[in-house]
């Protein structure tokens, strides 16, 4: 969301206060004193909420039920400032929710309440975190809640999720940093089958890896060919400088480097 740094001040003082407040939230023990103006034009949820026959129209009090405060806050912090705070913590036992995990509620909640924008945001801040955090128990945790969660369209947050681990899955897959990632792999296997996809097709993608072969006519040509993916190549290749032609194992058997 581009808000302009003067609308975003505004916002941020408007955010808790209950002045001209016209819609109250509440979530568990929290409660917070909102503006329909700023709520509504962004979630056709509470519009709906707002401008139907609902009983919330006429008490202007909306309860969430099911929500984790903590994500509410964030999500309603968002809809005055455009963004929301990763850290937060976990209800009362006070235990910390890792940062990579509100990123996967958060995606939840937009979705639930169709804050689209949301969704994007928690997207993009759970990618750029998880490049940095994918050797840590976080991005495990993360990524089973994510494939166990209520979000019905969280396919673009395990495309994130597997983009990242498909990158460093040779180190996720084998050293000691990988320990809870390998234990969620095999507790959930849509993600383990999403995850080998992804290697395969990047494995596609990578570019074609050149080396240098000796042409075998050794007698009366000699000359260094750079050839193309020999190592799982079959047929034969023909020498740019003699046109001869060899089958590929005569070749690799003239290999130069590795
Ligand atoms: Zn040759």
């Amino acid at each position: 969301m581009a808000k302009s740094a003067s609308s975003v001040d505004w916002l941020n003082r408007v955010f808790g206060d209950s002045k001209y407040s016209d819609l109250t939230i509440e979530c568990g023990e929290s409660t917070w004193h909102v503006h329909r103006v700023v709520i509504c034009a962004q979630s056709p949820f509470f519009d709906k909420a707002c401008s139907n026959g609902f009983k919330e129209t006429s008490s202007k009090l909306i309860k969430l039920e099911d929500d984790d405060p903590t994500i509410v806050r964030e999500m309603l912090r968002y809809l005055y400032t455009g963004d929301y705070l990763e850290q937060t913590k976990e209800g009362e036992e006070g235990s910390r929710r890792s940062a990579l995990s509100t990123n996967v509620h958060i995606h939840t909640i937009a979705d639930k309440y169709d804050i689209p924008a949301l969704g994007d945001v928690a997207i993009s801040k759970f990618s750029a975190r998880a490049a940095r955090e994918w050797k840590t128990e976080a991005f495990a945790g993360a990524i089973e809640e994510m494939y166990t969660s209520a979000n019905e369209n969280k396919e673009p947050m395990h495309k994130a999720a597997v983009a990242i681990a498909a990158e460093n899955a040779k180190t996720l897959l084998n050293d000691d940093c990988g320990q809870a990632f390998r234990k969620i792999a095999e507790a959930v296997p849509k993600f383990a089958a999403e995850l080998s996809i992804e290697i395969v097709n990047m494995k596609e993608k990578m570019p074609p890896t050149f080396a240098r072969y000796r042409c075998p006519n050794s007698m009366r040509c000699n000359k260094v060919n750079m050839l193309e993916g020999l190592g799982q190549a079959s047929g034969s290749r023909t020498c740019t400088y003699c046109s001869n032609q060899y089958y590929v194992n005569v070749w690799v058997s003239k290999k130069l480097d590795d």
